[in-house]
């Protein structure tokens, strides 16, 4: 029995699934796979799972043992429902938990559990007909992210096969249950696919009770869209009556900027109601990483001007919509507004306060990327200011180049953007760019992430499972046949499939890892000379994030593609600061010169050797980004647990019982360093650059020529178009700081096209030299 807190019990009378719950628990019996669509904030997150809770799902000695699981494509989203989901459990507040790459909290007694999907993707690996499991929520369906296709699509198969195994083998086999919920209508890649469910499974839709919102265009796109969100918001919250305002801008140094701003012109009586907010950052190497929480760091604006922009503020003011209505008594326009911050990286402490009361006579106002579009709901939100962009990872089809971009959004988010302003009564949304650019730049609607992305470790890991024939497998939209025979030909490059494409062992060895294919590839082969402990050092390093804070940071607004000319701007105090960052590099460059990687390696070791107490100061004195160091130490601790597990070695209880003493390297001999380097061109064989005067006699290298401005040749075509055909060193590479001709081969980690910079030049992040 559950004991519910009164407020609790009133608050979930009014969400709109409530009165559905009879309605979804019937379709749920007759069904082993049923779809729910329902606006956002109408309760599936935080209901449907205690509906299944509270019809036996979960409990030990019910029909259905199996505990209750709930995939989230953001492990935001999985944390704070698994904490909401207990809060309205009350008494049962203990049967919840959650599961996120570096973070769980499940025990014995947990019914309900909330996860990534990429975590339930791994589970499946382990065990394909996930017995544990009675039941399945697979949430915000509509995202199309890549896992949750790939997880719909599996599950699809593990459906029939559970229900085959309860039919023959009853005593040990339960039927599962699969629920797939989305924000959004547009079900039918799923719904009416008929290589994923031969019936079609019943749509059950949530009934939602959304007032109108005016949708406010801009006259005019403004290319800087922080200034006009600053000034929209203040115009709202000085001229119209209550409500919340919720601003959509693309990322952390974006949204923190705002926050600034708006606080300070409209502060709050007692000021200590703001927290400190410690400093996160992440870096676009983690593929794990989720891609708004990715800050470029140089120029990010790829705005689209419109002609003829002679417009001025007055002007735009005159005529500007949505504000005929006027403050209401006892408001001023001087009033004070309570301003929060909500991204990813931001503490879960921090983001849970969206959901509390504003102090008294203060208006909300939140300042959100993306995931204010579905996954968390911010109750009271009356004004939507939609700044219509977001951050895009996007791939070239011919060469799988990556890079980071701020772009539109689809119609279908304007419209989920706008929604949010009329979940409580009748809104607004000031849209600040205008109807035109609407109608010719947005598309309807987002393209699903399979169809964008390489698909190299989805391949493997389905190879692993056993799933043979990819280009069979019944995916919510397919991915390109390219795409995967190109996947297919790095993992044969890696050796991790053979000529007739089957897994090999050395693949199967690789799919041990939580880790994209080249680093366990990495791991694999790095078992020699003593070298595993720097190898899994490394592959954490390379794979959480590049934690050395660039110089291009340090001294703000230095454009890395003028650097020379810059050089004289810097002010006497960057100098200062410049030289001690100088010195610190140099310290972690004397292992080699010439390898990106053992500089990483230098760091880490570095590290170990320095006291609990003072890591934070040794960070800071070496302009290392603290969050990544520390991310790398606890992937540095999951690895080398399961590479114990997986040598037979499997004494030690859980990654968290690696001492931080067992991690303590000592820097590697000469012959290990040579080795090390073999490891990771292992892992990169594919990515061999040639320094362009080695193999063409047109290119000459002259002395005056800086480091960064030497081209290279890729072994595999990168040709993008509109760019240079060659690859250019990183400026950010050790490879700059070494004032000696760069090596004729090196192995690169990735190729970025620098879109903000004219000559779209191919930037190649190197790791090592090849000797
Ligand atoms: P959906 O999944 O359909 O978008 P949710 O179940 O996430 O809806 O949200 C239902 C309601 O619960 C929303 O009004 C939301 O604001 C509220 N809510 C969610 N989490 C919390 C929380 N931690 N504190 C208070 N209210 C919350
Ligand atoms: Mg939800």
């Amino acid at each position: 029995h559950i004991d519910r807190d009164d407020d609790i019990q009133v608050a979930r009378m009014k969400l709109p699934v409530v009165g559905e719950e009879h309605t979804i628990l019937e379709a749920i019996h007759h069904n082993d796979c049923v779809i729910i669509c329902g606006e956002t904030g109408s309760g599936k997150t935080t209901q449907i799972p205690q509906f299944l809770f509270e019809s036996g799902y979960g409990s030990p000695n019910s029909e259905t043992p199996g505990i209750i699981g709930v995939t989230q494509p953001r492990r935001v989203a999985a944390v704070a429902m698994a904490e909401r989901v207990g809060q309205e459990l009350g008494n049962c507040r203990n049967k919840v938990g959650y599961q996120i790459r570096f973070d769980a909290n499940v025990s014995e007694g947990t019914a309900i559990k909330f996860m990534t999907d990429g975590v339930l993707l791994r589970e499946m690996m382990t065990d394909f007909l996930l017995t544990k499991y009675s039941a399945l929520i697979i949430d915000e369906a509509h995202e199309r992210n890549i896992n949750t296709d790939i997880l719909i699509g599996m599950l699809s198969r593990v459906l029939k096969l559970r229900r085959e195994k309860a039919e023959t083998d009853a005593q040990n086999y339960r039927p599962l249950k699969l629920v797939v919920m989305s924000a959004t209508l547009s079900v039918s890649d799923f719904s009416e696919n008929s290589r994923l469910f031969r019936t079609p499974p019943p749509i059950v839709s949530v009934p939602a009770r959304q007032y109108p919102v005016s949708i406010h265009f801009n006259r005019r796109t403004v290319p800087n869209y922080n200034e006009e969100a600053f000034r929209k918001t203040c115009k709202i919250h000085s001229k119209l009556p209550p409500g919340g305002i919720l601003v959509f801008l693309t990322g952390k140094s974006e949204i923190n900027e705002m926050v600034k701003r708006l606080r300070k012109r409209y502060p709050l009586a007692k000021k200590k109601l703001y927290n400190d907010i410690p400093e996160v950052r992440t870096d676009p190497r983690n593929v794990e990483v989720e891609t708004e929480e990715i800050e470029f760091g140089v120029s990010e604006s790829t705005d689209t001007f419109e002609e003829n922009d002679d417009f001025t503020e007055q002007d735009e003011d005159e005529e500007e919509e949505g504000f005929e209505e006027n403050l209401e008594d006892g408001q001023t326009p001087e009033d004070p507004l309570y301003v929060l911050p909500l991204y990813s990286l931001l503490p879960t402490k921090e983001q849970m306060k969206i959901f509390e009361k504003p102090p008294q006579g203060a208006r909300l106002c939140v300042v959100a990327t993306n995931i204010a579009e579905t996954s968390l709901t911010i109750p009271n939100i009356r004004y939507v200011v939609d700044c219509g962009r977001s951050k895009e990872r996007k791939y070239s089809e011919n060469t799988g180049v990556q890079s980071f971009e701020i772009g539109w959004i689809s119609k279908a988010s304007a419209d989920q953007r706008a929604g949010r302003a009329g979940r409580t009564g009748p809104g607004h949304c000031y849209r600040l760019f205008s109807s035109a650019v609407y109608e010719s730049e947005f598309s309807t609607f987002s393209i699903p992430e399979i169809q964008r992305m390489p698909v190299e470790s989805v391949v493997l890991t389905m190879k692993a499972m056993g799933i043979d024939n990819i280009v069979n497998f019944p995916f919510v939209t397919p991915p390109k046949k390219e795409m995967i025979r190109k996947a297919e030909t790095l993992l044969r490059n890696l050796g991790a499939l053979d000529d007739k494409k089957n897994i090999t062992k050395l693949g199967q060895k690789m799919n041990s890892f939580p880790l994209s294919p080249r680093f366990s590839k990495m791991l694999v082969v790095g078992n020699q000379q003593g070298c595993l402990p720097y190898i899994i050092a490394l592959v954490s390093g390379l794979s959480v994030g590049d934690p050395f804070i660039s110089e291009f940071e340090i001294v703000p607004k230095k454009d890395p593609e003028e650097q020379e000319e810059q050089k004289d701007y810097i002010t006497e105090e960057q100098r200062n600061v410049l030289s001690k960052f100088n010195k610190s590099r140099a310290v972690f460059s004397k292992l080699d010169k010439f390898s990106d990687v053992l500089q990483l390696l230098s760091a880490i070791c570095a590290q170990d050797h320095v006291a609990k107490a003072d890591r934070m100061k040794f960070y800071d004195n070496n302009f290392l980004r603290s969050k990544i160091m520390e991310d790398i130490l606890k992937l540095r601790k999951q690895l080398t647990y399961i590479v114990k597990i997986n040598k037979g070695k499997g004494l030690v209880a859980s990654a968290s019982t690696v001492s931080d003493d067992e991690l303590k390297l000592e820097l590697p001999s000469k012959p290990q360093i040579m080795a090390i380097k073999q490891m990771v061109a292992a892992g990169f064989i594919d990515q061999i650059a040639i320094r362009a005067d080695l193999i063409d006699r047109d290119v000459k290298l002259s002395n005056n020529m800086t480091i960064s401005s030497i081209p290279y040749v890729t072994l595999l075509p990168t040709h993008e178009p509109d760019t240079e055909p060659n690859a250019f060193i990183h400026p950010a590479s050790i490879l700059c700081k070494s004032g000696e001709l760069p090596p004729s081969y090196l192995i690169y980690e990735s190729l970025n096209v620098n879109t903000s910079s004219e000559t779209k030049k191919l930037r190649m992040k190197p790791l090592n030299d090849i000797s």
